[in-house]
């Protein structure tokens, strides 16, 4: 079976969309992209951005699988209690689409070498604030695109920041850095299962849109109420202050 018969059968829901094309589903073969924490959010995000077809993932999280996880990151299983969360995933994401070429990175995402992988996007799915500025810094230097999302009791938020060389916006300009970033975390906040998937799945549907240029909504900002059950998007404006804006 040649490549587009081989692409056309596993994915021909995709294809038949009146927006998406086999080209389309060959260029995400070609994509690398890196999920920076591997829980509520990136556990699903990770899982449905390699079911779509995107051909190489890196995972980074230093965390193992602990019971009170299980609520929410339905990815993994009581027997998976005590092993690394980004094996788990790389074993699930192989066995679900073998195309697809997963690295795990068991760092803090701070530790980490950016210039180890090519990566074309940062999904930021962390759970605190000094993960989310050191990311949105690196990627703003680096003019990688920042898919950002982060969730705490009943609200969400995503947002993406493409990062091009010729403009400024990020993450720093809408929430500038100021106190204890390492107080707050969203990790300590209650949350429901389904609100961290509904967040997660709008950062992968967000996500894949940009990879295959079909996305134009950059900085702006998506907020959901899984209290109201609703969607609400602004404009993210670049901040003339912020410390990380070079131009
Ligand atoms: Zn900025």
């Amino acid at each position: 079976m040649d490549i587009n018969n081989s692409l056309v059968s596993r994915f021909y829901s995709q294809i038949i969309l009146e927006d998406f094309s086999i080209q389309d589903q060959e260029n995400l073969l070609k994509k690398e992209i890196t999920i920076i924490g591997c829980g509520g959010l990136g556990s699903p995000v990770s899982i449905y951005l390699a079911a779509s077809g995107v051909g190489r993932i890196n995972l980074v999280d230093p965390d193992v699988v602990e019971i009170r996880n299980l609520h929410r990151q339905v990815f993994f299983q009581e027997e998976d209690i005590g092993e690394f969360k980004v094996d788990v995933l790389k074993d699930h994401i192989e066995r679900l689409n073998s195309h697809c070429k997963v690295n795990t990175f068991k760092s803090k995402s701070w530790e980490i070498n950016f210039n180890e992988y090519s990566s074309e996007m940062i999904f930021d799915c962390s759970d605190n604030f000094r993960t989310k500025y050191s990311l949105n810094e690196a990627c703003v230097n680096n003019n990688v695109p920042f898919c950002n999302a982060s969730v705490s009791d009943s609200d969400g938020q995503i947002a993406l920041f493409a990062n091009k060389v010729d403009s400024h916006c990020c993450y720093n300009c809408l929430f500038p850095e100021n106190g204890d970033i390492d107080a707050n975390d969203c990790a300590e906040a209650g949350v429901l299962g389904p609100t961290v998937s509904l967040v997660a799945s709008l950062q992968a549907l967000i996500g894949l849109k940009y990879l295959l240029n079909k996305f134009n909504d950059t900085e702006t900002i998506f907020r959901v109420s899984s209290k109201k059950i609703s969607i609400e998007k602004n404009k993210i404006l670049s901040n003339s202050s912020c410390r990380l804006n070079k131009l």
